[in-house]
């Protein structure tokens, strides 16, 4: 058994998966919002130590577990730097050496949106295709390319589809620079529009939603409920960012060529099918081989694509545990 922790900048969710990467435990905490990566590292000990109670072992008795995390994630040395949507997470943390500390078994880290693609191409909706490009839609736009099997990670900074510029001097992206995609279709990026708009005396419903639901920013449900209304500003919003994830996602695959891409993250995943058939259409346009399209799918792992992909960093058991393992060449 192996465990994968998806660490998000609001929930820390936690699974166990078997042999076969099946689901056989589970459980969600929210992310604290202060005291720093211990508490964090804390909550993720916590919520790891709960899904493996409910696969009914003890989390030392786990292979491993995975970890995808935010922020500038050194696999090496076992650390997390910069990870800005964290509470005080501005220096490297050692974040393997903690948990493996707490849990009692060994942590492996990786990026969280390579891990979730990785998920997607092992075990989700691109399980039969050799090349992927891997969008996740949420808070930014995120991405991961998969180029005959392999991740292609350039310097370590490949696959940043949310900073394909789609439009020059165009509108200011959280990034700092103009007119990439995540400006547009990037949730804060959105909205900071919405907000902005109603300043200068717009109306929404959006932010009415949201303090019903007790909440401080405008999650992708809170978007969701806006859109089955026909909020005008919602409905404008969206057409919006998929306007720029078409004409983004396309430039990729004018690029790369590849067979498939996955469409998911948090308003991906909450937005569903009929919104990736939205930005398949918004796509056309853009394709320079337009009769021979990648297939574009919503991501099939869902809000656990993030944990399973995470328990996949884990290696698999291979020797039998009453043989002495043999020592290494190295
Ligand atoms: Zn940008």
């Amino acid at each position: 058994m192996r465990g994968g922790i998806d660490l998000g900048g609001t929930k820390v969710q936690a699974v166990v998966v078997d042999q076969d990467s099946k689901v056989v435990g589970e459980a969600r905490q929210p992310t604290p919002t202060s005291g720093g990566p211990p508490a964090v590292v804390s909550q993720m000990a916590d919520t790891m130590t709960q899904a493996a109670a409910a696969a009914g072992l003890a989390t030392a008795r786990l292979q491993g577990v995975g970890v995808g995390s935010p922020g500038a994630v050194d696999a090496k040395t076992g650390t997390v730097d910069e990870a800005r949507n964290l509470p005080d997470w501005e220096d490297p943390f050692p974040m393997a050496a903690a948990l493996t500390e707490l849990l009692g078994c060994a942590v492996y880290l990786g990026n969280d949106v390579s891990v979730g693609v990785r998920a997607e191409y092992e075990l989700g909706a691109a399980k039969d295709a050799k090349s992927l490009l891997g969008v996740f839609w949420g808070t930014g736009v995120g991405g991961g390319i998969i180029l005959d099997g392999k991740m292609w990670v350039g310097r370590g900074a490949a696959a940043e589809i949310g900073h394909m510029v789609v439009k020059r001097n165009g509108a200011r992206c959280p990034c700092g620079r103009r007119g990439c995609v995540e400006a547009y279709a990037g949730r804060a990026a959105m909205e900071a529009k919405a907000r902005q708009w109603v300043k200068r005396g717009k109306h929404t419903e959006l932010f009415e939603i949201m303090e019903k639901r007790g909440r401080t920013r405008l999650q992708s449900g809170i978007w969701f409920r806006a859109l089955k209304r026909g909020d005008p500003m919602a409905v404008k919003l969206i057409d919006r960012a998929i306007a720029a994830l078409g004409a983004g996602v396309a430039s990729a695959v004018n690029l790369l060529d590849v067979e498939t891409v996955v469409i998911g993250g948090g308003l991906g995943t909450r937005l569903g099918d009929p919104y990736v058939r939205r930005i398949e259409a918004a796509m056309i346009p853009h394709l320079f081989v337009s009769d021979r399209p990648p297939a574009v799918l919503p991501a099939a792992l869902g809000d656990l694509g993030g944990a399973i992909g995470a328990a996949l960093l884990v290696p698999k058991e291979k020797r039998s545990p009453r043989r002495p393992r043999a020592t290494s060449a190295g």
